[in-house]
């Protein structure tokens, strides 16, 4: 086992020397951030604040977002702040010195409303029973109803929910820019960057910005501490590629968020891969792999390489990664280095691979041949 692991490490040693990706990983703890640091991450490429909302604090998403009035809302975003200060602070810490991408809430919705259909059956069965409904319960499935969506995945994510939630992007840019101004007194060097998600139109990341911008100045005066964090967002809808020109005329950075760029490309759900068809597919030679798996060249590859193009002519200094699991695959990871991305990210796990293609790949294409 030594000597596997002696190879193992020269083989990863070689490859950081020649690669021109950088390797960074998808991770939103501090203690993942602390593995994937381990493992040879040279950042966090995607932070998702989702999963930040979970469990205890669902209640409180549910607050910000099926408010009964503009008060209960500003209470709960009030409520929310200290906590995601905590959760960003943890996170710059363990990556000190390296870039920390942050990107903005994007849940689907369904996964943080309460259950419809538990709280229709918990009433229905209350009046059954002779009870006056529970009032909460009442008012709960009123709010859900009126938000309800057939297709979550295609409904009130990313971006959209920061433009219709008041105050939502402006208290997680808050907690962003007031944990750099902690870890900063702290002797730290904190890179946190702001990410906006499922971005189709630079009118919606524009607006974004806006909020990210005013609220970093008001951070940056308010404590002296000057935040400067670029402002990016994630390329994962057929438009924003197509129109990846004009956005990265205020996009910082560019950020592939090839999973659902997968989905909206082919029109496939990706939460149903396992359908049948799916297999049926495989068989029958539409694809070789799984697009969720190993990126589609013909299709989403090439919105890649047109946003790559039109993103760079617009804005030259324009940073490029890509976040989605794609970022992992061997393959892919070939093809990223190909259409000239600074970056590939990846759940921490996946690094070494990752670290190893991104190496391979450089020595495959660039190397002259008596090095390969
Ligand atoms: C993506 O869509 O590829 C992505 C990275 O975002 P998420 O998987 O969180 O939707
Ligand atoms: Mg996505």
């Amino acid at each position: 086992p030594d000597a596997l692991v002696g190879a193992v490490t020269r083989a990863l040693d070689r490859a950081d020397e020649v690669r021109r990706l950088e390797v960074r990983a998808n991770a939103d703890t501090p203690e993942d951030a602390a593995r994937a640091r381990r493992f040879g991450a040279q950042g966090i490429g995607l932070c998702r604040t989702e999963h930040m909302f979970l469990g205890e604090r669902r209640r409180l998403v549910e607050r910000m977002i099926l408010a009964g009035s503009d008060t209960d809302r500003d209470r709960a975003l009030e409520d929310l702040l200290p906590l995601q200060r905590q959760d960003f602070t943890g996170i710059l810490a363990a990556m000190d010195g390296l870039p920390v991408t942050i990107r903005l809430l994007d849940p689907p919705l369904h996964e943080f409303l309460p259950d419809r259909l538990g709280l229709a059956t918990r009433l229905a069965a209350a009046e059954a029973r002779g009870e006056t409904p529970d009032g909460h319960d009442a008012d709960l499935l009123d709010a859900v109803n009126r938000m309800h969506e057939e297709n979550p995945m295609l409904g009130l994510r990313g971006v959209r929910l920061g433009l219709v939630v008041p105050g939502l992007v402006a208290m997680q840019v808050r907690a962003v820019a007031e944990a750099v101004v902690e870890r900063v007194r702290a002797g730290g060097s904190p890179r946190a960057e702001i990410m906006v998600p499922l971005v189709g139109d630079v009118t919606e990341f524009r607006l974004a910005r806006e909020e990210v911008d005013r609220v970093l100045a008001d951070v940056s005066a308010t404590f002296g501490v000057p935040v400067d964090c670029p402002v990016g967002t994630m390329i994962e809808l057929p438009r924003a590629a197509l129109t990846a020109g004009r956005i990265a005329e205020d996009a910082e950075f560019f950020s592939f968020g090839t999973n659902d760029l997968t989905q909206t490309t082919w029109g496939f759900s990706r939460d149903d891969v396992e359908a049948a068809f799916f297999s049926a597919y495989l068989d029958k030679g539409v694809f070789t792999a799984s697009p969720f798996e190993t990126i589609d060249r013909e299709g989403v590859g090439r919105l890649v390489e047109i946003a790559v193009a039109e993103g760079r002519s617009a804005r030259p200094s324009l940073e490029t990664g890509v976040c989605g699991e794609h970022g992992g695959d061997p393959e892919s990871v070939h093809f990223f280095h190909a259409a000239g991305l600074d970056y590939v990210s990846c759940s921490p796990f996946r690094i070494p691979v990752a670290r190893l293609e991104a190496g391979r790949a450089a020595l495959e294409t660039e190397a002259p041949p008596d090095l390969r």
